[in-house]
């Protein structure tokens, strides 16, 4: 699983910061994301999961490490 490989390469503390960095569009706000899988993405991984505080589903593109 390359992409999850990827991911867990990155520090932690980094991987935490990305994680409550995510924009949700149905609250407007930055968002914290959870129940997320890493994919493959043109310019590094993504995120894809969904958002703590409404459930919508939100992505964030993590730029190849
Ligand atoms: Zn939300």
């Amino acid at each position: 699983m390359e992409a999850n490989r990827k991911w867990l390469s990155l520090p932690e503390d980094f991987r935490k910061k990305l994680i409550a960095n995510v924009r949700c569009s149905n609250c407007d706000d930055i968002v914290r994301i959870t129940d997320f899988i890493v994919v493959n993405h043109p310019v590094g991984v993504m995120l894809d999961g969904k958002c703590r505080n409404c459930g919508n589903k939100v992505v964030r593109v993590v730029e190849d490490v």
